[in-house]
């Protein structure tokens, strides 16, 4: 009886559980995009586990993967140990890694989670540089630890940690529907200068930090992709100044966006590349990625128990191969393209749809006040309460999507790279109902 179920987890669970309060569905069942409750009801899933789904569930390569480890007797978990499963997924990381990074890359595993890898590469760049800053982004989101929660953004879970995260400097991401500037399409160029010159400022209040960390497109900050001339500004920047770049491809990597990694677009690569979520195939995974010069720490400098995972290690190498072999960056870029045309063409019909934007299939609708007045950039406020009813009556019509952005006002698509055509005809049309029934 799912109801039994949702009551007595609710009861037993922290008060602090999130997706179980929104989606009230118990999956038993669960196929590339659709999820089948214990009610008998279908849903088509466009949260993916968070991003971790590149294939879908359960896919056949990544279930063939995990189903020979098991049928090897191969030891299940194996500290941080070589085993020949570490050996193959890092061989197909190695292959899958930007050209520049992979001749020279050093890779360290970390706890099994994206916050634990973000941990990871803010000490390991505090080690190399002997300093301790670090610059992060308006709006980003690295984790929940002390320091991936400090590189985050004025997400609210922050405001009561205030004193346990360390200090991060805080600069403007460019995020050009709400420019922190009022300029739009500019704001790319003009965060550009505005970090060069905070940073040398001797009385900027910025002191050389030990690395910045960026996402190529933010995610949780309500999918915001960065110009691509402002990655490589970035890039330009933080290499005059002998300062690491990392790059958080927790939510971008593994061809979500279009590239194997989303920084790849802009044809600049990082020191550092930060990785988890889809990396493990869906199974628990985290490493961390970067350039030799920086491998600086002592043998135990980052440990942790769940670091040889070998399940997780052979289904990210399935899949790691899988994205390469069948193309599907590349199918995600088209597929991504063609989305969100019809999504801009569904805007036409729905007022309150402020903006659509994404790479590849990392994408998110921009809710707002359909009769408010625009500011001077065009810009509506933020729709939190019309999203809440969006995400709702999606369920409602069987589909799965979560809301994010500053104002929780954006509708994010993270549907599997798999998603056929007709699947994604019917995202949209549940959509349209949903908006529409929303709006009333
Ligand atoms: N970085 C980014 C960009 C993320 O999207 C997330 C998770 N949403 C994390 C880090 C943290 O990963 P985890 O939840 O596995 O700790």
């Amino acid at each position: 009886d799912p109801d039994a179920v949702l009551a007595r987890q609710a009861a037993r669970e922290s008060a602090a559980r999130t997706y179980a309060r929104t989606f009230r569905i118990v999956p038993v069942h669960a196929r590339g995009m659709t999820v089948t409750g214990a009610d008998g009801r279908r849903y088509l899933d466009c949260l993916s586990g968070a991003g971790t789904l590149a294939l879908g569930h359960n896919h056949p390569v990544v279930v063939e993967a995990v189903q020979r480890v098991i049928e090897r007797g191969a030891p299940w978990h194996a500290l941080d140990i070589a085993t020949p499963e570490k050996d193959e997924f890092t061989d197909a990381l190695f292959a899958a890694l930007p050209p520049g990074l992979a001749r020279r890359a050093r890779v360290h595993f970390c706890g099994p989670a994206g916050t634990d890898a973000v941990e990871a590469a803010l000490k390991l760049t505090r080690t190399a540089t002997g300093r301790t800053g670090v610059a992060a982004f308006t709006g980003a989101y690295h984790g929940m630890t002390a320091g991936a929660l400090a590189a985050s953004g004025g997400v609210g879970v922050k405001e009561p940690m205030t004193g346990v995260a360390a200090e991060a400097t805080r600069l403007p991401y460019p995020y050009a529907y709400r420019c922190p500037f009022g300029l739009g399409d500019s704001s790319g160029e003009v965060s550009a200068r505005y970090v060069e010159r905070l940073l040398d400022d001797p009385n900027g209040g910025v002191v050389p930090p030990a690395a910045m960390i960026l996402e190529a497109v933010q995610g949780e900050g309500g999918v915001v992709p960065a110009p691509l001339p402002w990655l490589r500004e970035m890039r330009r920047i933080t290499a005059e100044r002998g300062i690491p770049l990392v790059l958080d491809e927790v939510q971008t990597g593994v061809g979500r966006t279009g590239t194997m990694w989303a920084i790849e677009a802009a044809g600049v690569e990082p020191d550092v590349m930060v990785l988890s979520k889809a990396i493990g195939g869906s199974l628990p995974l985290a490493v961390v990625v970067y350039a030799d010069h920086l491998d600086t720490w002592a043998p135990g400098a980052h440990t942790g128990t769940f670091r040889g995972t070998t399940l997780a290690m052979a289904a990210g190498a399935a899949t790691l191969r899988y994205v390469q072999s069948e193309r599907l960056a590349e199918r995600a870029e088209a597929l991504g393209r063609r989305l969100r045309a019809d999504l801009t063409a569904l805007a036409g019909a729905h007022p309150s749809i402020g903006e659509v934007r994404g790479r590849g299939l990392l994408n998110g609708i921009e809710l707002v006040e359909p009769d408010a007045v625009p500011d001077r950039v065009g810009a509506r406020p933020a729709a939190p309460g019309l999203a809440v009813a969006v995400r709702a009556e999606c369920l409602r019509r069987g589909l799965i999507v979560e809301l994010g952005g500053r104002h929780d006002s954006v509708v994010r698509l993270i549907p599997p790279l798999v998603m056929t055509d007709e699947e994604a005809g019917q995202v949209l049309d549940r959509l349209d109902a949903a908006l529409t029934a929303a709006e009333r």
